[in-house]
């Protein structure tokens, strides 16, 4: 497919990105991972939490109750909080006690979530509680998610709040990203609500271990998913993520199913995640069961946590692992964390010609035209107005 190789192009993006835009580019970059740059939500505090009760909480025998909200399906005893850190059995209610107190409020581009087929160019704002249904060895953010909500600072800032920051700032959308939604999922729910009423997007990045039922009722007023895909293997998930792959496949076939607009992330780390077998084997997974526009993100890994002692991703890693992907048939194959990469820029599958082109979080060009091709009139797949 032409435009998929570096051309002349390609490498004068590359120079722009040494020059002045690339200043642009590592102000934007400055942040991450977990960066909380959102200054307007007014002084944070330490130990904000409210408790109330949550739903998704069955009652069980002896004043227990069973949190039905992710796949673990914790029994929780009187007084006991969960392994996600943010439920709890307070008198033989199950309460939430992330509710309104974010410990991550900020602005970004909308790119950074990654989301490559939507609003191209626009920021949106994100927020985060604390609190994890898994345990990731490689967490970017684990010092706001594998906490507990007591010991770290967090806004005071209820749904309505968020939207009027989200309007006052003139941003379209609402994010549920960085830390994991799930867990905060009341919070969540009556946010988007909100926003959704008021006429912006709800978008969210998900690693997506949650109960078909609470997902469904959520995606009623999602617009936009990216969900991590960690790996394609379910030992991966039980020993470096503290979870299941299952749950997340049927996961991604439900939000397909329901119409809100599906990206995908998967993080390669060398020598855990990264074999070409499996890699493909993923690739036909998502071409036959969720088609072949859903976008998919090959992101980088850098050594952190408790991985700290691998080595960052090879770009020939992520090379390799785009071009099995458009082997495999995916029309829409980026590669995330390599500021001036060809693999950031989308190209129509009908004709090859490049449509967006991205320098890191930055769209350098955009020439779609009502979300089609303006050479050979494809349509493209997102949310583009
Ligand atoms: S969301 Fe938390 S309390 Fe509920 S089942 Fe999952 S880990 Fe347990």
């Amino acid at each position: 497919m032409p435009g998929h190789h570096p051309t002349d192009h390609d490498r004068a993006k590359r120079h722009l990105l040494k020059t002045g835009v690339g200043c642009l580019c590592a102000l934007s970059l400055a942040g991450w991972p977990g960066g909380n740059a959102f200054a307007k939500a007014g002084n944070p505090g330490v130990g904000l939490v409210r408790p109330r009760p949550g739903t998704w909480f069955t009652k069980a025998a002896n004043n227990r109750v069973q949190c039905e909200l992710c796949p673990w399906q914790c029994v929780l005893s009187r007084g006991q909080t969960a392994r996600c850190r943010v439920r709890q059995n307070r008198n033989g209610v199950g309460h939430t006690l992330a509710y309104a107190n974010p410990v991550l409020v900020q602005e970004d581009p909308i790119e950074r979530l990654p989301f490559f087929h939507v609003l191209p160019g626009t920021r949106t704002l994100s927020i985060s509680t604390a609190g994890c249904n898994l345990a990731c060895k490689f967490c970017e953010v684990w010092d706001m998610a594998l906490v507990d909500p007591d010991e770290v600072h967090a806004y005071d800032m209820p749904p309505d709040t968020v939207i009027d920051h989200a309007k006052a700032a003139r941003l379209a959308c609402v994010s549920y990203a960085f830390g994991e939604p799930v867990v905060f999922y009341e919070y969540m729910r009556d946010t988007a609500e909100r926003a959704k009423a008021e006429g912006l997007k709800n978008l969210l990045h998900t690693a997506a271990f949650i109960e078909p039922k609470p997902l469904r009722e959520l995606s009623r007023c999602i617009d936009a998913a990216n969900v991590d895909l960690k790996s394609f293997e379910p030992a991966f998930y039980r020993d470096i993520c503290g979870g299941e792959l299952e749950p997340v496949l049927d996961s991604l076939v439900l939000l397909r199913e329901a119409g809100v607009h599906l990206e995908i992330t998967n993080l390669l780390i060398p020598t855990l995640n990264d074999d070409p077998r499996m890699i493909r084997e993923m690739c036909s997974w998502i071409r036959d069961h969720l088609g072949p526009d859903v976008p998919v993100h090959f992101s980088r890994f850098y050594p952190l946590y408790q991985l700290a002692n691998l080595p960052q991703t090879p770009v020939s890693t992520l090379d390799r692992a785009r071009e099995t992907a458009l082997e495999a048939g995916l029309n829409y194959v980026y590669v995330a964390r390599v500021p001036g990469h060809v693999g950031e820029d989308t190209y129509c599958p009908g004709c090859g010609d490049r449509l967006i082109e991205r320098i890191g979080f930055i769209v350098a060009e955009n020439r779609l035209v009502d979300g089609h091709c303006p050479g050979c009139g494809e349509p493209i797949p997102g949310l583009w107005n």
